[in-house]
């Protein structure tokens, strides 16, 4: 006999069919691969245009970019904040991509609420339970980041405080968790992202910039997500990553995105996603 899972809302027992999310005209978790690119924290209208021209131009629709930036140091870049807003915004509006950017708390949730597409909570946020709370009680979706120290079981639970207040737009996504191996900067669970899609309806993506932290490792560990049943990828590029406020070393180069999309392509397929993507004429490496 099967045994009860803890979660409920966020459990295929309750729910057998995925769950389909839908973001700027996007749906996410049926058959399309969804690809958030974008820089890991906006830095200046120049560069979030270079980046958002760029990942537009391949045919990306979800940009990615933080305003408010949870850095381990006080003393490290904390973010444009409110201009990075309206950065995104302009960005948004030239190119029509969606936002994706992070809500780090309660206090910063009515400001950033207008100016993104998909609400992303951060891995550090996941066991904030006031927090995820509140923010079960908001009608936008929500990428949910995997705690690097949490268990799947305590992922799901976390996604069940949201789907519990009511916000059934829920995206889980796996960023890698910490273990004895410091090798790459987090080790990306393949089968933990495999295993919440078989217990759970809820789309899954996967974050390979935040599990490896280096670029070189980015290709596999985003091929190995998709075979693993990913429903998208969200990954940080940048126009000028040796110069990047954050997380540079992790960063692609807007050529190697290009790159890596036929690949993308291909393993989607083979998993029966759909993904489209056209060639950029122009690659400017600022
Ligand atoms: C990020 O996406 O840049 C980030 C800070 O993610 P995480 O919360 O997974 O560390
Ligand atoms: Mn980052």
């Amino acid at each position: 006999m099967t045994q009860e899972p803890k979660y409920k809302l966020a459990s295929r027992q309750w729910k057998k069919n995925n769950t389909v999310v839908t973001a700027k005209d996007c749906q996410i978790g049926g058959d399309e691969l969804l690809l958030i690119a974008g820089p890991c924290a906006v830095e200046n209208e120049q560069q979030l245009d270079q980046i958002a021209s760029f990942v537009s131009g391949l045919g990306i629709k979800f940009l990615r970019g933080g305003a408010y930036k949870p850095r381990t140091s006080p003393y490290n870049f904390q973010g444009l904040q409110k201009e990075g807003l309206e950065l995104l915004k302009q960005a948004s509006d030239r190119y029509n991509l969606g936002i994706v950017t992070e809500v780090m708390d309660l206090s910063l949730l009515d400001t950033v609420y207008p100016y993104t597409d998909i609400i992303q909570i951060g891995s550090r946020n996941m066991k904030n339970y006031h927090f995820l709370k509140e923010l079960g009680k908001t009608d936008k979706p929500i990428m949910l980041k995997r705690g690097m120290d949490a268990t799947v079981e305590e992922w799901l639970l976390a996604a069940e405080y949201l789907l519990l207040g009511g916000n059934d737009q829920v995206i889980l996504c796996e960023r890698g968790i910490r273990t004895f191996d410091t090798s790459n900067r987090n080790t990306l669970d393949v089968a933990g992202l495999a295993l919440a899609k078989e217990l759970s309806h809820l789309p899954v993506i996967s974050d390979p910039s935040q599990a490896t932290g280096n670029r070189n490792l980015i290709r596999a560990t985003s091929l190995a997500s998709i075979a693993a049943g990913a429903d998208g990828l969200m990954i940080e590029v940048h126009n000028n990553p040796t110069d990047a406020l954050s997380d540079g070393p992790q960063s692609l180069y807007l050529d190697q995105l290009q790159d890596m999309m036929p690949d993308l392509a291909r393993i989607a397929a083979a998993m029966n996603k759909t993904f489209s993507w056209q060639k950029q004429p122009e690659i400017i490496n600022a």
